[in-house]
């Protein structure tokens, strides 16, 4: 399983970001988004694309999100712009979670933390790889779309899509939409 646990979120400020922290996660091949405190106010949200366009995907919601992060058993990335470059660890965490070229796993449970403003110390403790997408400044959202990207390989993008009402048939031009 890859879950994705989105920490802190400011109510008010951080809404939209929350509410794409999931539905990347989702988009993108991860199993399941976990919001912490406040920011489980969008699991409504995201529950309601995935009845509409398909899953699975499950949201959770947690207050005590250290404690999650401490009885996670399997391996933790913490994206963060203060890691190791993902160029560089990309081969040994897809190893450690067994990701085969399609996609699928065979090894442990990923656990993927997020931030809003500032991650506490302990976290880059706790995490198995403190991950960077560049060590630049910019987005959770950007930054896990490129991890599970490199994550799958690419493979999440041909993922298929189980129980939706709705399904976008690919056009060059247009909006084409198959209802169930
Ligand atoms: N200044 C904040 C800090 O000290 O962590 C960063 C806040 S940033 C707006 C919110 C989240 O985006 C971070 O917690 C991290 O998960 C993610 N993030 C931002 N830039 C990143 C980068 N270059 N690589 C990986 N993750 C990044």
């Amino acid at each position: 399983e890859v879950a994705v646990l989105r920490l802190g979120h400011r109510a008010g400020r951080d809404e939209r970001t929350t509410t794409h922290v999931g539905l990347t996660a989702r988009a993108l091949g991860a199993d399941r988004a976990v919001l912490a405190g406040a920011g489980g106010s969008r699991s409504e949200t995201i529950e309601d694309i995935t009845n509409r366009f398909g899953g699975p995907f499950s949201v959770e919601v947690t207050d005590e999100p250290q404690a999650y992060v401490k009885d996670w058993d399997g391996t933790i990335v913490h994206l963060t712009m203060y890691g190791l470059p993902i160029q560089e660890l990309e081969a040994e965490v897809r190893q450690a979670v067994g990701t085969t070229e399609q996609g699928k796993q065979r090894g442990s449970d990923l656990l993927i933390v997020v931030g809003a403003e500032k991650v506490s110390f302990e976290l880059y403790e706790q995490a198995d790889y403190n991950v960077a997408i560049t060590n630049q400044p910019h987005s959770e959202i950007a930054s896990l779309a490129v991890f599970l990207d490199r994550l799958f390989d690419g493979s999440e993008l041909d993922r298929e899509w189980v129980d939706a009402e709705q399904t976008v048939l690919p056009r060059q031009e247009g909006k084409q939409v198959e209802e169930r």
